[in-house]
């Protein structure tokens, strides 16, 4: 860690002397890492780096307020948020707010495009130098290299539901309904505003789910608890996130179209037709053969 912060102290770009050419450094932060004088020292730093980023992109997706979220769902300019310090990073995870690194810099002040190979460029050039293969971060292996040891994890899953939303943020998963939903904008609309006020809208989301599952289903050996694959436990809840909609908006008394489409979840015209969208409720099974195949 310390040599991290020598790094970010010696490589950190002053924008009010921009200049490319000279700011670049390549050279310099190349032989930065070649006086580090074990491998060992070399993948500890890159471990750091990676679980720092790590912290940025959980906090950018979970607020999509620090960087520009892509369309693959992972924000760009990381780089820019490492070179502050890691007492920022660790600050912007505690607030889950994108403020303290805002209140160092702008990074729409169109400066600061190039500084995504902050240091992974260069650490990247340091692995190939010592002949080392460039590691797997999500190994276990490459987590080891800066904790001593494991913790054993004993606090129960779903009293950390809410951190879901680093994952899947409002706008993603307004758009990740069953069927054709996703592509019904009267639905998607008014279901991202609704999360968008809710701070940490998964952990009702998923108690929701879980309560309602039944033992005739495909989910039914699944408990709240469970260690199961990300994506898998996304795929769960999606698959009845309509039906979680329907009962929010019968909670809060938000109009719902007294008639359901026939074919539900699947209907096409909702996709191009918002009066028909609007005037039929679509968060419900088809109840007639599925027009789209
Ligand atoms: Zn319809």
């Amino acid at each position: 860690m310390y040599r991290f912060w020598l790094y970010i102290e010696a490589f950190r770009p002053n924008y009010h002397l921009f200049d490319p050419d000279i700011e670049n450094y390549m050279e310099l932060k190349e032989a930065f890492f070649q006086q580090l004088p074990s491998s060992a020292e070399l993948y500890e730093l890159a471990r750091i780096v990676q679980f720092l980023t790590e912290i940025v992109q959980w906090v950018s997706i979970a607020i999509a307020e620090v960087f520009e979220v892509a369309g693959d769902g992972m924000p760009s300019e990381t780089g820019f948020a490492l070179f502050s310090a890691p007492s920022v990073i660790l600050q912007m995870f505690k607030d889950q707010s994108g403020a303290p690194l805002l209140a160092l810099a702008d990074p729409w002040d169109g400066s600061i495009g190039e500084e995504f190979d902050f240091i992974k460029d260069a650490l990247s050039v340091a692995f190939k130098t010592r002949k080392l293969s460039e590691p797997v971060w999500d190994s276990h292996e490459m987590k080891k290299v800066i904790l001593d040891e494991y913790e054993q994890y004993d606090r129960p899953l779903h009293a950390d539901w809410g951190l879901l939303k680093g994952h899947l943020p409002p706008h993603v998963l307004a758009t990740s309904m069953i069927g054709h939903l996703p592509r019904n904008p009267y639905e998607t609309n008014s279901l991202y505003e609704y999360l968008y006020q809710l701070t940490l809208f998964f952990a009702p989301i998923m108690s929701w789910v879980f309560d309602k599952k039944d033992d005739s289903d495909q989910y039914r050996d699944l408990s709240p608890d469970d260690w199961i694959f990300i994506s898998c436990l996304l795929t769960f809840t999606q698959s009845r996130l309509h039906l979680w909609w329907l009962d929010r908006k019968r909670t809060e008394g938000m109009h719902i179209p007294l008639d359901d489409c026939w074919y539900g979840y699947n209907c096409r015209t909702q996709i191009h037709r918002y009066a028909h969208a609007a005037k039929l409720n679509h968060l419900c099974a088809p109840t007639r053969g599925d027009p789209a195949y």
